[in-house]
């Protein structure tokens, strides 16, 4: 007989035929009702057994954790919870697990902190919880690659290993086979990097974007989505040291263009969850509103998560140039109360309290903010005519603050070069991203979203450790 996934049997198998399925157990109640789960949704099938029918020894092996092969026939279940369950005819141990050690680890069904989770993350796929964030994470990723096959972009892969730092100064992991006990040096003493692996110093990615820029200027419209690296010592919980980026590039475009793409593209992923990961969803609401009880009023969320999803599908979000909102902000009650800890004058970086406030309190909506100072913004960014603003935009959301940040490219050579000066980026290092500007130049834009937060917003896990299979943190490279 060939074997069934368990969603496929639950989704509509026909009554009083035979199945097999196989998956892991749950539970094993009664000596009589397992409870069984093989990943494909979050929903276990029933399997009921008549014990009189089984080898003691068989039935006893069956714990949770382990992996059995159930055959029997498909019939209307008699008791609450669950429309159909199999008889269980055969029953085979696949994989036997110690309930003793069972008990030690996350499989054990009860509630278990996010922190031992954590430690835990080989078996946490396990638990309800992070099959559907996982289940849930590849449908966005999914998604993703759809939204942009339907509208005619090039799913680009830029390279992991960059020779170029111009855009990470200092938070780069570098890459290098030299030995760190005897590396060769130059005559200055120093690293001798021409004798490593690629004659020269080279580092993981922070971003693909100048790269993508480069196809984009050939093939139109194009996007990458890879894993990018950040050396910051910031333990938060919104940053990995290991991420995953998608950087859509699109020629001809302005800056307007692209907060339309931006927010068509956030609407699409929203909607796709919602139509996609009803199960998962619910479940995952679910859990969000028992845990909401346990915070003070004042700390919970207005809206719940299938809530918060459709509003971002359903409601415009609020655009606004930083200039503006610094004027928000210094009108605020929290600012003028002495609230805020960082100060808001024109020209400062907006900390997260600051964004916070203008998408929770203020709009209540996502906000788009553009025309930043640019001091304070990438050198590759398109200088506004008024001299001390460029084309850049953020992305906020409720409960997660950045989630996009992007851009109008410089595409005038001899803006883009006195840039590169103002940086230090040195000219050498990037001549090829220059060169672009040489030969038919024209106005481009695009953004990056963090993978790993758009997840965050769409399961409505708070830790981004939470929402990547093995994350990657100061002091933490385990599994
Ligand atoms: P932040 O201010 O939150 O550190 P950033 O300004 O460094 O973000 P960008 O360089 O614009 O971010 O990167 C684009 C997107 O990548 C961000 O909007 C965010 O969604 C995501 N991102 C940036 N850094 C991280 C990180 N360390 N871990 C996970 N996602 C990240
Ligand atoms: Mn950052």
């Amino acid at each position: 007989m060939k074997r069934q996934k368990i969603a496929a049997v639950l989704g509509g198998a026909d009554i009083n035929q035979d199945v097999l399925v196989k998956g892991w157990v749950r539970s094993f109640r009664a000596n009589r009702f397992i409870a069984l789960n093989d990943g494909s949704t979050i929903k276990n099938i029933q399997a009921v057994v008549d014990f009189e029918n089984f080898d003691e020894a068989l039935l006893k092996r069956v714990t949770t954790g382990s992996a059995i092969a159930i055959t029997g026939k498909l019939v209307e279940s008699q008791g609450a919870g669950q429309a159909v369950e199999i008889q269980v005819e055969n029953l085979e141990v696949i994989g036997d697990a110690n309930p003793d050690e069972v008990q030690k680890t996350v499989m054990q069904p009860k509630k278990h902190s996010m922190e031992f989770l954590r430690e835990q993350a080989h078996l946490r796929f396990r638990t309800n919880t992070f099959g559907a964030v996982f289940r849930i994470r590849h449908a966005v990723a999914y998604a993703i690659h759809k939204y942009f096959n339907d509208n005619g972009f090039y799913y680009l892969h830029t390279p992991i290993i960059t020779g170029s730092d111009a855009e990470g100064a200092g938070e780069m992991f570098r890459v290098s086979i030299l030995d760190p006990k005897n590396p060769p040096l130059n005559d200055d003493g120093e690293v001798d990097f021409k004798e490593d692996f690629f004659g020269k110093q080279v580092n993981l990615t922070v971003s693909g974007q100048l790269e993508a820029e480069l196809g984009a200027l050939a093939l139109g419209q194009v996007y990458t989505f890879g894993p990018t690296f950040r050396a910051e010592n910031s333990n938060t919980s919104r940053h990995l040291a290991e991420f995953w980026m998608i950087e859509p590039e699109v020629a001809f475009y302005d800056l307007k263009d692209n907060m339309d793409l931006t927010e068509e593209f956030l609407k699409y992923i929203a909607n796709y969850v919602l139509e996609n990961c009803a199960d998962d969803l619910e479940f995952l609401n679910e859990r969000e509103a028992k845990e909401q009880q346990q915070k003070p009023q004042n700390e919970r969320h207005e809206l719940s998560l299938i809530d918060r999803i459709k509003f971002v599908a359903n409601n415009e979000f609020k655009r606004l140039t930083y200039t503006e909102a610094i004027d928000v902000l210094r009108n605020s009650k929290p600012y003028k109360k002495g609230k805020f800890e960082y100060d808001v004058e024109w020209g400062v970086d907006l900390q997260s309290e600051h964004e916070r406030y203008l998408v929770e309190k203020e709009y209540k909506c996502p906000v788009i903010l553009s025309d930043y100072p640019a001091e304070i913004k990438a050198f590759y960014m398109r200088q506004n005519d008024d001299g001390k603003t460029v084309a850049a935009m953020d992305v906020l959301f409720p409960g997660i603050g950045e989630i996009v940040g992007g851009s109008q490219r410089e595409e005038r050579l001899d803006i883009l070069k006195k840039k590169c000066a103002d940086f230090d980026v040195p000219e050498e290092e990037i001549w090829w991203y220059l060169e672009t500007r040489k030969f038919g130049s024209v106005p481009h834009a695009g953004f990056g979203l963090g993978f790993e937060r758009m997840v965050m917003f769409v399961t409505g896990m708070t830790n981004i450790r939470d929402v990547i299979p093995f994350p990657r943190t100061p002091q933490n490279a385990e599994f």
